[in-house]
């Protein structure tokens, strides 16, 4: 299990993350949120050692993870890490890339290996190509075998599919983290994406002001998102009357109190996103059916 006991850290004098708590059990699956800048990224970066915390202690068992003032050479085996960036060997093929860090397994054992991975991450048809003339998508999804060559038992994941076409992302997407549940490998996924986050994490963390504003199952937090900063992270919302309403919760009735105008219609495939005016305030709800502007709805609310 990984413990993170009150953790606190600073680049200069402002700390970016104050007093953080949490654990994570082996095999689960844990995301980060948070807006641009909130610490994702440096969270991760603490949990792998690579920074000294001002404050608190991080395990995974019974063996601390120390930065760099306490551990000369960062990172263990049982934990890997894929940063934002990725930094891979240019000048050999994909196959090598991953391979590299199997120098003790038998040939055999590590090609199979090898071919395994890259099944994993969908890159079949690129294995003996070199890695410098890949795209970053590509790139991405080579750092993220590599990292999963040696089986951790714990792995962190910065943005995994940030740099992944729409056309691969969603398979790409069950494909990884189906492979991490099957062979019991704990990760922590820093997203912004909520396709990364429903359907596969076990739990969420919410970062803002330096601190976790929440932790809790997706679920919970979705139907229950009790800031405008959860419910922005699922989708476009409304606050009636200091609650917090989903664009989807609002349906158009034939009689209610609520009565809004049509302002405007974006087509969203399945849907129309509807903005409406309600006296002081713009609506947002969703509708199957194009409403043509300057129309007039009464509207419920619907949870
Ligand atoms: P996120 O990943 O959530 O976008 P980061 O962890 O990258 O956020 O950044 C958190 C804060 O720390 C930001 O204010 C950022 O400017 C600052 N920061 C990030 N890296 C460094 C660094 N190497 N030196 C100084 N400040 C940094
Ligand atoms: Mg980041």
């Amino acid at each position: 299990m990984l413990q993170v006991k009150n953790i606190t850290f600073s680049y200069n004098k402002t700390p970016v993350l104050k007093d953080i708590s949490f654990s994570v059990k082996p095999g689960e699956h844990l995301s980060i949120i948070g807006e641009s800048g909130s610490g994702k990224s440096t969270l991760l970066k603490v949990l792998y050692g690579e920074y000294d915390t001002e404050k608190g202690n991080i395990f995974w068992k019974d063996e601390e993870i120390l930065g760099p003032k306490h551990n000369l050479v960062i990172g263990y085996d049982f934990m890997k890490y894929v940063a934002q960036e990725f930094d891979l060997m240019p000048y050999i093929s994909v196959e090598e890339n991953i391979g590299k860090f199997l120098s003790r397994f038998y040939p055999e054992e590590k090609q199979k290996r090898v071919a395994e991975l890259i099944e994993v991450v969908e890159l079949t048809n690129v294995a003996k190509t070199k890695v410098k003339l890949l795209s970053g998508g590509q790139k991405q999804r080579v750092a993220l075998a590599r990292a999963l060559a040696k089986q951790p038992e714990i792995i962190l994941l910065d943005e995994p599919f940030s740099h992944i076409d729409n056309f691969k992302k969603q398979s790409l997407r069950r494909s990884v983290f189906k492979y991490l549940k099957e062979n019991n490998i704990a990760c922590i996924v820093a997203t912004h994406d909520k396709e990364d986050v429903l359907g596969h994490a076990d739990k969420m963390i919410v970062l803002n002001n330096h601190n976790i504003a929440v932790n809790d199952s997706p679920e919970n937090l979705y139907l229950n998102p009790k800031t405008p900063l959860i419910a922005s992270f699922f989708g476009e919302f409304n606050v009636i009357q200091d609650e917090i309403i989903y664009a989807h919760q609002l349906r158009v009735v034939e009689q209610s109190d609520l009565k809004a105008t049509v302002k405007q219609s974006y087509f969203k495939g399945s849907y129309y996103l509807v903005e409406a005016d309600l006296e002081d305030q713009t609506l947002l709800l969703e509708s199957l059916k194009i409403l043509p502007l300057g129309t007039s709805l009464c509207l419920k609310i619907s949870k």
